[in-house]
């Protein structure tokens, strides 16, 4: 696209669609792609699901937008869905994760001063990522992503993921932490989950030194590991949670959400979103979260991504170049021991959609939907792809 007038933010695969159905693409010369990606985590329903349809299209017949001056019934049961869900308190609607993360770190803050803190930090991770404006490009532990924009904003103190003692340290001798932000799964920094013993470590270490627990889940939420949020494998809850991505299915919607002491810390004046929780984003919210209840999508998508990651195990298990394969529920990655980001390419060409993060991690994000042929299909053409390009690299 030389003459696009876009700004040249991303380096685009030569493809564009123009249709979509469950967990296939159809591009505009008319083929067909398994989406092993569903927009990066987004589309957990699937494209085109009915339900999302049929809710986008009643409720733009009705009535799109108000303002949050104005009581927004439909704004109100979504909380009420979503609370019951996530088991949160307290819910704020805004547009997108990175927006849900800046609701985050400024919770912390209020926290903070709460406390007499006069210049709150919050703790974050090596190989995180949390958004692309200026508060969550410097959460971000990653240099490529904050070159170009310093000054990076302050407030933060940084610590190796997984590793209980290096934050316990920090907590212990940094009396300006006032929370720690930490994603259960790293996605974009590699598909890494959280070790039990860190996550409920870090419980322990907020509830000692009365820190918020702000956990983003905007790639992990809505069903995607086995849990409807990935927090609930474990026996505690998080202070703050933080969702976008599926939620919305495609719609651009996320949520703040808060439990206990932090579920009351916005006042009014505090915080604010022109399109948080619209009467037409609402309704897709209660259409996603109802349909991924009733399906029992997040039981499905544990199972489902724990037969994939045994059987692509099983396959890889005597393949040099493959060093892991991992994941939870249908986040999953496979670690190759070399640069691989030409696979995404030649996946494409092949008609099956997958990414490359990390620079060395397949990563696999289907729909929660997909049926137990669609994963044969992924399983048994990714494996070969795989096995084939480390063989010609060998
Ligand atoms: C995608 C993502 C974000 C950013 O979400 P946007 O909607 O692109 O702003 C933040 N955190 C995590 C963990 C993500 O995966």
């Amino acid at each position: 696209m030389a003459n696009s007038a876009l700004m040249h933010t991303y380096g685009r695969l030569p493809v564009a669609f123009v249709e979509g159905k469950g967990a296939w693409l159809t591009d505009t010369d008319g083929k067909t792609y398994l989406d092993a990606l569903a927009g990066i985590a987004v589309c957990g329903l699937g494209h085109a699901h009915p339900a999302v349809t049929q809710a986008i299209s009643e409720q733009a017949s009705r009535l799109i937008h108000t303002s949050n001056i104005y009581q927004v019934p439909l704004q109100e049961a979504a909380a009420r869905k979503l609370s019951q869900l996530s088991g949160m308190d307290s819910i704020f609607f805004c547009n997108s994760g990175a927006e849900a993360n800046e609701g985050a770190i400024k919770l912390a803050r209020l926290h903070g001063h709460n406390k007499g803190i006069d210049i709150p930090h919050v703790l974050v991770m090596d190989n995180a990522f949390h958004g692309r404006t200026l508060a969550t490009l410097t959460a971000t532990g990653n240099r490529k992503v904050q070159i170009g924009f310093e000054p990076l904003v302050s407030g933060f103190v940084r610590s190796a993921y997984n590793d209980l003692a290096a934050a316990t340290h920090l907590v212990e001798h940094n009396k300006s932490i006032t929370a720690i932000l930490v994603e259960p799964v790293q996605g974009e920094g590699g598909l890494t989950p959280a070790t039990d013993e860190f996550m409920n470590g870090l419980r322990q270490l907020c509830d000692k030194h009365d820190l918020l627990l702000m956990l983003d889940e905007v790639q992990t939420g809505n069903g995607r590991t086995g849990y409807f949020y990935a927090y609930q494998r474990y026996d505690w809850k998080p202070d703050v949670l933080t969702t976008a991505k599926g939620l919305g299915n495609g719609f651009p919607i996320g949520a703040v959400m808060a439990h206990g002491k932090a579920a009351n810390l916005f006042q009014p004046g505090h915080h604010g979103s022109t399109y948080g929780g619209t009467p037409l984003g609402s309704a897709v919210v209660l259409a996603v979260l109802e349909t991924l209840e009733k399906e029992q999508l997040a039981k499905r998508a544990g199972e489902l991504g724990a037969r994939i990651v045994q059987e692509f195990t099983a396959n890889f298990a005597n393949i040099n170049g493959v060093k892991a394969v991992r994941g939870r529920g249908l986040m999953m990655g496979i670690e190759l021991d070399q640069p691989c980001g030409e696979l995404v390419q030649l996946a494409l060409e092949q008609g099956l959609l997958i990414n490359v993060t990390a620079g060395q991690v397949v990563r696999l994000l289907p729909p929660l939907t997909l049926t137990d042929e669609e994963a044969d299909l992924l399983i048994s053409k990714l494996s070969q792809l795989i096995k084939n390009w480390l063989a010609s690299r060998s």
